[in-house]
């Protein structure tokens, strides 16, 4: 990381998807990286990057807060991922994740808080909310959950848009249970992609499919809906034209935000 490297403009209400499930999104003078991945295409164990970051972790070594819905997987933490995530101030994740990660990851249990202060003056607070990695019937780990432990976030504050981040969830009775207790959703940042593990869970998806994608965007009533997570690695089966398509047989495509990566995407309508 070159010293001085410029950071990447603060674009406050907005969000930018950097690539694969790695979002900013600056909202009330905070500037939040979820997910972060930065490594350069290659291998990873049985996963392979395909495409590098729009945005280096040098240009976003100003982030207040890293939120990571899983540390076990390397599409979701990558290894600068990884080191961009234990430099930063604040770091939230699952309680299994901070465990692994050490200090000074937090760890959220699904319905947990963080309240911070934000430099405009309000709150922001995050909520951890549960994620499903695979499908219902999935099979149990040591821990009862499909797959692995994994949480989404909502962001929420006085003035901002409220912003439900899913993390790798692929449960539409999990967004509904989300809905029921969080109430309004603005905008949201969705796994889509229907990432697909050989040999695991009959090779279903372990993330949102594009139509899961299209009816958790329903049953949030939110307004914007950035979808990630579709490209980048080579295990997902759906990418940016299933998303479109989905959308507009649901007739969503004015709530839907798909735009090259790198650009940013306001969070309001
Ligand atoms: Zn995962």
């Amino acid at each position: 990381m070159a010293p001085s490297s410029p950071h990447l403009p603060r674009h406050d209400g907005s969000a930018l998807v950097v690539g694969g499930p790695t979002t900013v999104l600056d909202l009330g003078g905070l500037r939040i990286v979820s997910d972060p991945t930065f490594d350069a295409p290659g291998p990873h164990g049985y996963l392979t990057k395909t495409i590098g970051p729009a945005v280096t972790d040098a240009q976003l070594a100003d982030t207040d807060v890293v939120l990571v819905s899983h540390d076990n997987h390397a599409d979701n933490l990558d290894d600068s991922g990884r080191a961009f995530a234990l430099a930063a101030p604040l770091l939230l994740t699952t309680t299994s994740g901070a465990e692994r990660l050490g200090a000074p990851a937090t760890g959220l249990a699904a319905w947990d808080t963080h309240t911070l202060t934000r430099p405009d003056g309000g709150d922001l607070t995050i909520t951890a909310v549960p994620a499903m990695h695979g499908p219902e019937d999935g099979e149990r780990d040591a821990e009862g959950e499909v797959n692995c432990q994994a949480i989404g976030f909502v962001l929420a504050g006085d003035g901002l848009p409220t912003v439900y981040i899913s993390g790798d969830n692929a449960s539409i009775r999990t967004v509904a249970e989300i809905t029921r207790r969080i109430g309004r959703i603005d905008a949201t940042v969705l796994h889509a992609g229907a990432a697909r593990i050989p040999g695991k869970f009959r090779e279903r998806p372990v993330s949102l499919d594009s139509v899961r994608a299209a009816s958790a965007a329903a049953i949030l009533g939110a307004s914007v809906n950035l979808p990630v997570h579709y490209d980048g690695w080579a295990h997902f089966t759906e990418g940016r034209d299933a998303i479109k398509h989905a959308f507009d047989d649901a007739g969503l495509t004015s709530v839907l935000r798909v735009a090259d990566h790198g650009t940013w995407l306001p969070l309001k309508p």
